[in-house]
């Protein structure tokens, strides 16, 4: 859990990033669908998770990632629409969940404006101030392509971001924000640990399915949204929010990267844990 101080994939082009979308105005969200048709489907992300509407059913996340290979890459990158850290080829590293066997791929961020608004998925309709993805690719699949026309293509795990003290763990990905504050920039991390791209407490978890969150919304993806927060003080925030994508109107601050909440259509949300 967060301690408050105040009172208060490797990325391919099918999972990532075209420019011919954004989060306002004639290319926002409300219009995503206009050019890719997936944005309309009924199984989209992210949702509004109700715990008290959720059931229990009993299932765990497995995975090895203590034992990461001294040789692993990690390149930070400003895409234009969030900051995303792309994992080299983590040969041996896998996530097993709902059967199934994932590989990490890449973990990018969602944030607002302000400390009101920033995660995707929300708790009681309630935002929290951020929110990180860690993307996973389903290890039967050979490609990302081929990974998103399947609805067990992708894992992804979502973890709330609160503003308290500063998180050492995220220590590595925050001072090196600071060079890719321009879209399209690039910088190599050392020492993150895998590990450290999840809460502590990895059992207590909503899951449903769903869909990639940015165009084309491919509905592709197991969902995990953890139960507990992670920490970062307002000064790494604030690192986030300093980053620049090219606007219509020239440069602009990337903030408020997040899709509003999509309907459930009849898809049951369950959790792992006792409310
Ligand atoms: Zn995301």
């Amino acid at each position: 859990m967060c301690r408050v101080v105040a009172l208060v994939l490797a990325c391919s082009a099918a999972i990532c990033m075209s420019s011919d979308w954004s989060y306002d105005g004639d290319s926002g969200p409300e219009n995503w669908y206009k050019k890719f048709q997936f944005c309309a489907g009924k199984r989209q992300s992210p949702i509004d998770i109700l715990p008290a509407e959720t059931t229990v059913e009993k299932r765990k996340l497995q995975n090895n990632y203590y034992n990461q290979p001294e040789n692993l890459t990690f390149v930070l990158k400003n895409n234009g629409h969030s900051a995303q850290v792309d994992i080299g080829n983590a040969t041996g590293l896998y996530s097993n969940a709902f059967g199934q066997t994932f590989k990490p791929v890449q973990v990018h961020f969602h944030w607002g404006r302000n400390d009101s608004v920033g995660s995707e998925h929300t708790i009681n309709g309630s935002q929290y101030p951020a929110e990180m993805h860690f993307v996973h690719m389903n290890k039967k699949y050979s490609t990302a392509e081929e990974a998103v026309k399947n609805q067990d293509g992708l894992l992804v795990l979502g973890t709330f971001i609160t503003i308290g003290i500063e998180s050492s763990e995220f220590k590595p990905i925050f001072d090196a924000l600071e060079e890719v504050e321009g879209e399209g920039e690039t910088k190599a991390i050392d020492a993150l640990k895998i590990v450290n791209l999840m809460p502590d407490n990895k059992k207590e978890f909503y899951f449903y399915n769903g869909s990639l969150t940015t165009p084309g919304c491919n509905q592709a993806v197991k969902w995990i949204v953890f139960k507990d927060e992670i920490c970062i003080s307002a000064l790494q925030m604030e690192k986030l929010r300093a980053l620049k994508h090219h606007g219509d109107k020239g440069e602009a601050s990337i903030s408020n990267n997040f899709r509003p909440t999509q309907a459930l259509n009849g898809r049951k949300v369950k959790r792992t844990f006792s409310l």
